[in-house]
């Protein structure tokens, strides 16, 4: 997500820069996982956003997202409820029982950054929704499964499409993608959710990638609302957003951004749902 107008080359990482990144990631998913363990029914947005930027400044890290952009990103965090896709301002909004929130967090860290997303699900979601969700986290291990030396980034967006569209017949959004990231939030190449098989840019070793799937419920249209930031579905229907950062290796992706940390918050949190796949 947040598309880059000033694209450059793709730029392979070196081992150290690897571990650099890897070092970001981390903390970007402990945010993500602090927020978990807070998150419930009656909290807001704009709350968790306060907390997530006290906790990324007290590890010596900023807030990527925060003034990103021609028209600068007010918050720390991005929170996409419902029929938000991504991009949502946080706001005085208290969540419901019923909700789903995508969190969507960057961080800079020692000169690199880390990308990441999960969209936690509050306790009264219906079951449909519930499998929007699994079926969007399965997507990103399914993408994520292609991402090794002498693929292409098409085998990547074919996996995700296969399973959410094809099989699933959520509408899978086109509008926004994944993308390289490093010394920048947003670089070459970008990875989009849907793609042919054998097509595109070929991968090799160190190349690090945010691959972030975002599903619809219903159609993959999306649009831009008044805020100039947030999208939100066509159709009003849900959406969901996961979202690693990884790099190319020879035979298995190396997922530097590690949600074991969210998925352990989200286990304890005794207010939310967890989604397992
Ligand atoms: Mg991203
Ligand atoms: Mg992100």
């Amino acid at each position: 997500m947040f598309q880059s107008s000033d694209k450059k080359e793709i730029y392979y990482k070196t081992d150290e820069e690897v571990e650099l990144i890897r070092e970001a990631c981390i903390l970007n998913c402990q945010t993500i996982a602090y927020v978990g363990s807070l998150i419930k029914p009656g909290l807001t947005g704009k709350f968790l956003d306060e907390k997530a930027e006290e906790f990324i400044r007290d590890h010596n890290a900023v807030p990527a997202f925060k003034g990103y952009g021609a028209n600068p990103f007010p918050n720390t965090l991005t929170i996409s409820v419902n029929e938000q896709v991504v991009h949502g301002i946080p706001s005085n909004r208290e969540f419901l029982d019923t909700d789903i929130v995508s969190v969507d967090c960057g961080v800079m860290l020692n000169g690199y950054f880390g990308d990441a997303a999960y969209t936690y699900a509050m306790p009264n979601i219906s079951s449909s929704v519930m499998k929007l969700l699994q079926v969007t986290k399965l997507s990103l291990y399914k993408g994520i499964e292609q991402a090794i030396v002498g693929k292409r980034i098409g085998d990547i967006g074919f996996a995700i499409f296969e399973l959410c569209e094809k099989q699933n017949k959520f509408g899978v959004v086109r509008d926004l993608i994944g993308h390289g990231l490093g010394k920048n939030l947003h670089e070459d190449p970008d990875v989009p959710n849907h793609g042919k098989r054998g097509n595109g840019v070929v991968l090799r070793k160190n190349l690090v990638i945010a691959i972030e799937p975002m599903i619809n419920m219903g159609t993959k249209d999306v649009y831009s609302t008044g805020d100039g930031w947030t999208i939100i579905t066509k159709d009003r229907k849900p959406s969901a957003h996961y979202e690693h950062t990884i790099a190319v290796r020879p035979n298995k992706a190396e997922i530097l951004s590690d949600h074991s940390f969210i998925e352990e918050a989200e286990k304890k949190n005794e207010n939310i749902l967890a989604v397992t796949i």
